[in-house]
């Protein structure tokens, strides 16, 4: 079969992947000038980092058995991480359940309760029976008002703002139940996983596998539509028309609306459904390091940022010539007005709150930033969403959507992409061929 892949991020590119080895003509379509979407990255000090932060977990079981696959186990490196709360002033860390115990913004009881509860969801939480919660109705219930206000409504705020408030408790389960899985058996330590070099290799190595077995890996090549005649795929348009047999979107669902204009429309409205919030991320590159802490949640909503992640504190700086490398991250809706502020304006907007996490900060650490903006960053997962999740078949014979609207109840991630990408190419592979009388490829005019 022929079958074009819209999208070049790990989703596309794994579903692209697992089909060119099943012998199909595999023709991957990104709009950008490089591959791997979220997790693409830039130059920086020669080396090469990704546009947003990125780390895997040791229970990332389908993305180490691809990583395997491709021979690149011995890049990965598991490191210690350094997890922190900032709250009124302070740093605390928080990685181990004893952190949790010596964390003195709560009372004794109110740490205890917390831990209580935190055990609970790693050990036997079941998200159907969360999902038609909202976090913050159970938390305040079961982990009590302060904790909440404290630890849990600061992480429901980072990614989703102003929809904190409306998402569903199994997503917050999902989140303890990665870091249950990257703890070390005596839970003393948590251990992230990065590839050396960045994930970069990872991104390189499926392309290529995708080429050596005669598909095409095309960048620069936006599908500006995906053509329909007779309710079923006949092809895309991306400045020339490929014709295939079939097409999976890995786009996000308002991109996917845009390039099939013509979709029924209970499946149209079921993806406008689901809003996304937008991820704004400032990378700087310092002299000097911001704090000690790797990943710094921050517990204080009138700071105009919801993380400070600083990569050097997982990867050593002398990666890259001894520059401290600090991603700033906020989550925003469209219409926030930050939405569409400059690096400079940011920067200007961020300075007293880095003082506060370490006052000798000073501009001048900075070298060069960089502004990331992803409008599909985190799709907003609301109470009963398995009830309204889009099916990966869509009405249009021999199309389908593979997105992260489409994973749940987990976390968004790598991992959860590549088994989505899995899954679907395996779908698309059994799903028996149709074959159009022509060729892939008709040079319009
Ligand atoms: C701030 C941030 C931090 C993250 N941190 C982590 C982390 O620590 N660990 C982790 O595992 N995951 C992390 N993720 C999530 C992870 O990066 C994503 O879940 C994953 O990369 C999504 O892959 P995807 O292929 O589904 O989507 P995308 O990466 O969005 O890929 C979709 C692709 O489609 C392309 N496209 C769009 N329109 C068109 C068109 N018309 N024609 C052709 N191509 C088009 C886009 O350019 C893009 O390359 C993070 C994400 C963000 C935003």
């Amino acid at each position: 079969m022929s079958i074009g892949v819209i999208g070049g991020g790990v989703t596309g590119l794994t579903a692209g992947y697992e089909l060119a080895k099943e012998g199909h003509q595999v023709v991957l379509f990104e709009g950008q000038p490089y591959l791997g979407g979220q997790a693409s990255t830039f130059e920086i000090e020669g080396a090469r980092l990704e546009r947003y932060y990125h780390h895997i977990f040791t229970g990332d079981e389908d993305m180490m058995r691809l990583i395997g696959e491709l021979g690149l186990t011995e890049r990965m490196q598991w490191l210690a991480s350094k997890v922190g709360f900032f709250y009124e002033g302070k740093i605390y860390d928080f990685v181990t359940p004893f952190d949790l115990l010596r964390f003195k913004p709560l009372s004794f009881l109110q740490r205890i309760r917390a831990g209580l509860v935190t055990l609970y969801l790693q050990r036997f939480g079941d998200w159907r029976t969360l999902e038609g919660f909202t976090a913050q109705e159970w938390m305040r219930r079961y982990a009590g008002q302060q904790a909440h206000e404290v630890i849990f409504a600061p992480l429901l705020r980072a990614k989703f703002g102003e929809y904190a408030d409306q998402v569903t408790m199994a997503w917050l389960w999902s989140k303890f139940k990665d870091r249950v899985g990257s703890r070390s058996r005596t839970m003393a330590r948590e251990l992230l996983g990065y590839m050396e070099g960045s994930f970069q290799p990872f991104i390189d190595a499926l392309a290529d596998g995708i080429r050596a077995q005669g598909g095409e890996v095309l960048t620069d090549a936006p599908v500006e539509r995906v053509i329909v005649e007779g309710g079923r795929v006949k092809g895309i348009q991306a400045g020339d028309i490929w014709l295939l047999d079939k097409v999976i979107a890995t786009v996000p669902s308002f991109v996917f609306l845009d390039i099939v204009p013509d979709l029924p429309a209970g499946y149209a409205d079921q993806l406008r459904e689901v809003r996304y919030q937008t991820s704004l991320c400032l990378v700087l590159k310092m002299t000097r390091s911001l704090s000690r802490i790797y990943w710094l949640n921050i517990s204080d909503p009138t700071f105009p940022f919801v993380g400070a992640i600083e990569h050097t504190n997982l990867i050593p700086p002398e990666q890259y010539n001894g520059k401290h490398i600090l991603y700033l991250s906020d989550y925003v809706s469209k219409s926030d007005p930050l939405h569409s502020a400059s690096a400079e304006e940011l920067m200007m907007h961020y300075l007293s709150s880095l003082r506060e996490i370490n006052p000798d900060f000073d501009v001048d650490w900075v070298e060069d930033s960089w502004l990331y903006r992803e409008d599909a960053a985190q799709p907003i997962i609301t109470r009963g969403y398995s009830r309204r999740i889009p099916s990966y078949e869509t009405p249009v014979e021999n199309l389908y959507l593979a997105n992260t609207t489409q994973i749940y109840p987990q976390d968004r991630g790598m991992n959860y992409s590549v088994r989505l990408g899995r899954v679907v190419g395996e779908l698309v592979n059994e799903s028996g061929s149709f074959s159009w009388p022509v060729g892939t490829r008709r040079v319009q005019g």
